[in-house]
């Protein structure tokens, strides 16, 4: 049984000044949540504010001023924004390279940091971890991946091969889109430390209330990726047979996720060709929210093009099956599209 969010700042402390009298070094709520979320990464973990403060902690900390940092190209744009408005202003070296394989370990030669998204954002293009791993390693070079869009239900990194797993638990893990929190988890006892350090310091720290609504909300993990899963690919087939929808995206897809991923997750991709079709198809949708973000119970969707930040067509829609009904969700999905052909 879980118990109660400690709602603290301070805490009874008398005689020499420790880290257990004061709520910005730790909390008892987030300890609990840390060894859950750590025993399914396999490793020690601490949480943070969101996942750009988890991203930040890792990124800030990880790369040195006169470091490398090989960062995603066309994944999550905050990695991109951190990468070239944070560190390269300090002096570190950034290479974006695409969310591919062989791009990724080409691009490894004196890098010191290795950052991929697998499956990446927003077109769920999928990097064989194990092999990134041993081309970031033979170069000397970290490996840090972000599993947000897997959850570790969907995929362990660490076991992998890499080195830092990091997360937005803001979506498919806590799920409900009510809160946001993020994660790091480390195989080394020495990443971990400079990361307390940095959380410390920089005081991007976990609500308990959040931690504590996100450690309830693990215990349907499962339940709500295993639904969101099957949907997204019935949803995928149900594209794959209609001749005005294309650029069909899932993770499935490619071998190395039917390898490496036991679930993939809720997210399906696809376009509608027109910027008017995808904005009309959206408001026709009666189960669906126009919203960003992805993973929670609701099922949401977005044209992607409207943040200017992917390379991605007018007509391109991000789409997260919620835990509605499959064949409601299937259903409510072609009426919008036979409407707005
Ligand atoms: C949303 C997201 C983040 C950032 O998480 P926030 O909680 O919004 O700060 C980082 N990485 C990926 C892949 C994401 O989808």
């Amino acid at each position: 049984m879980l118990p109660g969010p400690v709602l603290a700042a301070p805490f009874h402390l008398s005689g020499e000044g420790v880290p257990e009298g004061y709520g910005r070094y730790g909390n008892p709520t987030w300890s609990v949540l840390e060894a859950a979320i750590g025993e399914l990464e396999g490793a020690d973990t601490l949480v943070f504010a969101s996942g750009m403060a988890a991203l930040t902690a890792v990124g800030l900390t990880l790369v040195a001023p006169d470091g490398v940092l090989v960062a995603p190209a066309d994944g999550y744009p905050g990695i991109r924004g951190l990468a070239t408005d944070r560190l390269a202003p300090l002096g570190a070296e950034v290479r974006l390279v695409a969310s591919d394989t062989r791009a990724v370990c080409d691009a490894a030669a004196g890098a010191s940091v290795v950052w991929v998204e697998t499956p990446s954002n927003p077109r769920l293009d999928v990097v064989d971890i194990a092999a990134v791993a041993s081309a970031a390693h033979g170069a000397g070079a970290l490996l840090v991946v972000d599993n947000s869009l897997a959850t570790p239900l969907g995929q362990t990194p660490l076991a992998l091969g890499a080195d830092v797993c990091v997360a937005a638990a803001t979506k498919s893990l806590a799920g409900h889109s009510d809160l946001l929190l993020g994660y790091a988890s480390c195989r080394e006892r020495e990443h971990l430390d400079a990361l307390r350090a940095w959380r410390d310091q920089t005081g991007g720290i976990a609500g308990p209330f959040e931690a504590w609504l996100a450690h309830r909300s693990l215990a349907t993990l499962d339940l709500r990726l295993g639904r969101q899963s099957e949907t997204a690919l019935a949803l995928m087939e149900l594209l794959d047979g209609r001749d005005d929808v294309t650029e069909v995206c899932h993770p499935s897809r490619d071998p190395v996720a039917r390898r490496q991923m036991r679930r993939f997750g809720p997210l399906v991709s696809f376009d509608v060709g027109t910027r008017e079709r995808a904005e009309r198809f959206l408001a026709a949708c009666e189960l669906v929210t126009e919203a960003t973000s992805f993973g929670g119970v609701h099922t949401t969707a977005e044209r992607r093009g409207r943040w200017g930040t992917d390379a991605v067509g007018e007509g391109f829609i991000r789409f997260s099956a919620g835990c509605e009904d499959t064949e409601d969700l299937l259903v409510d999905v072609a009426r919008a599209l036979d409407a707005t052909v």
